[in-house]
């Protein structure tokens, strides 16, 4: 069985049979049916016609998901909102671009014609994690749906009730039955289910350590993958910076989804002559946050994904302070009383780079603050990790911003902004962020066959 349980107060949310392999395998071959009798030649108006209609539907339950969210997995239910939300418009936005995504370009050789067509490739196999359990599955669901694929997700557990829901959406969009299919198996199965020979690629957002795993499988298989792993991004705060600015969308990025998200600015570097008065800024607003209930309007975070989760947090933080000269924590760095995954909100300042709040991925509340002397110094210390999923960049001068911004082993660098995903840009990382692209063209075709025709 599988048991969901609420973090906020630990009790049990449901149980779940998991699927057997005859359950795994009917669930495969329905998959596979569907993409070669029907899906894979449906045009493409029909597709988009089904994103359309499933916007609809998750406009109609949108608060619903959201309180299913927030039960499951304790995201601050405001939060939970705008994941619906954001998920309606990621369909919108492939409804309305997919033919311009999807197009295919011609080329001008010695051919009577030769071009290039996006081409569907089968079954592709999604293993999912649960902090954005609605926005990370749409990412891939979308994309390949719209493109003729179909869709296996092999779903973070604590989260089922949410996998099961966008099961039973999809069908509600008018989806037929093998489109989208989600698989309650241990994820020991995944290994096996990709190396059948109906699945044609495999996609994985969560931790290196699973993406290592799923990608060695998928490597043995030869079969396309895209990882989007976790992070520990540099947000940097140059001289000129306006430090309001700065230390809002610090908090605003830091605290997003209580701390666990990929891009969260987990590593604050701030130029020396400032250092102080951002950190002042910072403190300030930290200790504004609300930390609660997450089903009330007014929190802004709630417990960490499960107890398990809080106290890898907890430990990061412990082994930080007490590394050496491993940075001074200003406020939290403690886990709250009381029933509840809760951890505080906290600020370690001096942090060392070597420290496990800066050289690992901390998924959770917690910010770690450096200083820089000048901008290359802001550079390598933003580069001094094994990740490099995105980069924010504060400052008075957007040139300045860029000249910066061009020296980042980052995916992704935002210029006086946050780093945000968003259905038009593609969304990615580089080193043990993992590979591959999501949204945007790159995602509409990172599973599709560049097949090349000529014709003399
Ligand atoms: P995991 O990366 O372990 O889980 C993500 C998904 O991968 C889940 O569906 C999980 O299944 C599955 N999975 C894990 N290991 C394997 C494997 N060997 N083969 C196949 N599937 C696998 O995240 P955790 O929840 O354990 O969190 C650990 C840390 O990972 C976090 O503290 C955070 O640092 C990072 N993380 C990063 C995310 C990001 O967006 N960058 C998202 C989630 C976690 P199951 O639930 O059964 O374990």
């Amino acid at each position: 069985m599988i048991t969901t349980t609420n973090p906020a107060d630990g009790t049990t949310i449901a149980e779940y049979a998991r699927h057997d392999d005859g359950e795994v395998e009917a669930r495969l071959a329905r998959s596979w049916t569907r993409f070669t009798h029907d899906w894979r030649t449906r045009p493409l108006d029909d597709r988009t016609d089904l994103l359309e209609r499933l916007a609809d539907v998750l406009d109609d339950r949108t608060d619903e998901l959201a309180r299913l969210m927030t039960a499951e997995m304790g995201k601050p239910i405001r939060a939970a909102r705008s994941e619906v939300e954001k998920c309606a418009w990621l369909c919108r936005h492939y409804a309305e671009t997919a033919e311009t995504y999807l197009a295919g370009r011609s080329i001008q050789t010695d051919a009577a014609k030769s071009y290039v067509r996006y081409d569907p490739m089968g079954p592709i196999l999604a293993v999912m994690p649960w902090n954005f359990p609605l926005w990370q599955v749409f990412r891939f669901l979308v994309p390949n749906v719209v493109g003729g694929n179909t869709c296996l997700l092999r779903h973070a557990s604590n989260v089922t009730g949410t996998a099961l829901e966008i099961e039973r959406m999809v069908a509600e969009a008018g989806g037929p039955d093998g489109l989208f299919t989600t698989l309650l198996c241990d994820h020991d199965t995944v290994e096996s289910i990709i190396g059948d020979r109906r699945v044609r690629g495999v996609t994985l957002t969560g931790s290196d350590v699973a993406g290592r795993a799923v990608a060695a499988a998928a490597g043995r298989n030869l079969k396309p993958s895209v990882m989007e792993l976790g992070g520990s991004d540099p947000f940097i705060v140059l001289d000129d910076a306006d430090l309001d600015l700065a230390a809002q969308l610090a908090v605003d990025s830091r605290y997003l989804n209580s701390g666990q998200s990929c891009i969260n600015a987990k590593r604050l570097i701030v130029a020396e002559s400032r250092y102080e008065d951002f950190l002042d800024a910072l403190v300030q607003r930290v200790k504004g946050l609300v930390v609660g209930d997450p089903t009330e309007e007014s929190t802004d975070i709630g417990p960490l994904a499960s107890e398990g989760h809080r106290d890898t947090v907890a430990d990061q933080v412990h082994r930080t302070l007490v590394h050496r000269n491993g940075g001074e924590a200003l406020v939290g760095a403690t886990m709250i009383d009381g029933p509840g995954a809760f951890y505080a909100p906290t600020v370690i300042r001096d942090v060392n780079p070597e420290a496990p709040a800066a050289s690992e991925e901390v998924f959770g509340p917690v910010s770690a603050v450096m200083s820089a002397a000048d901008d290359d110094v802001a550079v390598a210390l933003a580069n001094a990790t094994r990740f490099g999923l995105g980069a924010a960049i504060i400052t008075g001068d957007d040139e300045r911003g860029e000249a910066v911004a061009a020296q980042i082993d980052a995916g992704m660098v935002f210029v006086n902004q946050l780093v945000k995903s968003d259905p038009r840009l593609p969304f990615g990382g580089v080193k043990d962020s993992g590979y591959g692209r999501e949204l945007s063209q790159e995602g509409a075709v990172a599973f599709l066959n560049t097949k090349l025709v000529w014709v003399d």
